[in-house]
């Protein structure tokens, strides 16, 4: 999605991939799994202290479940987004679905969105820093909490590019 945006992404698995990079996505896959990689690499702390200082950060799916403050049950996270995550909230992989959902004006035209949840966590969040720019059947799906912007579908699997588009432009109000 982001090659078809003209966006030059690279591929970030280990830390020297990662020093090059200005803003990173979080990909959907096995939160766990991720997490050993990352710890592997030395990637999860260079990850918290670049998010902190503000690099932008595109979370989706298993990667929401990476950056969520608290994950149920209960997995080591990296704590940068103030919401609870469950963990296949939504049921198995037979359940995995696209649906559509409504999406905040912010996003730009149509107020729906079709967006495929592949085994999704379902976030819970509190916090008014949060604001929600997506819902499915009243749950947010879709939230920004300053530079880091979380999905709990795969925004990279539909044609519709708001997503990335909205990372983009965080991505260009912080690197000018
Ligand atoms: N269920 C996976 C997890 O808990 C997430 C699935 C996904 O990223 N599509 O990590």
């Amino acid at each position: 999605m982001l090659r078809d945006l003209g966006v030059p992404a690279i591929f970030v698995r280990s830390a020297a991939d990662f020093a090059g990079v200005r803003a990173l996505v979080i990909p959907g896959g096995e939160s766990s799994t991720m997490l050993r990689l990352m710890e592997t690499e030395g990637l999860a702390q260079r990850i918290v202290e670049r998010t902190r200082s503000g690099m932008p950060v595109l979370a989706t799916c298993a990667g929401v479940i990476l950056v969520a403050e608290t994950v149920v049950p209960n997995q080591p996270s990296l704590g940068l987004l103030s919401v609870e995550a469950e963990r296949n909230a939504y049921g198995r992989q037979v359940h995995s679905t696209v649906a559509r959902i409504q999406v905040a004006p912010a996003l730009g035209p149509p107020p729906q969105m079709d967006a495929v949840f592949i085994r999704a966590p379902r976030i819970t969040c509190n916090d008014p820093s949060v604001e929600v720019f997506g819902t499915w059947h009243d749950d947010p799906v879709l939230v920004r909490q300053e530079n880091i912007l979380a999905a709990t579908f795969h925004p990279e699997l539909t044609k519709d590019s708001r997503v990335h588009q909205t990372f983009l432009s965080m991505t260009e109000a912080k690197n000018g």
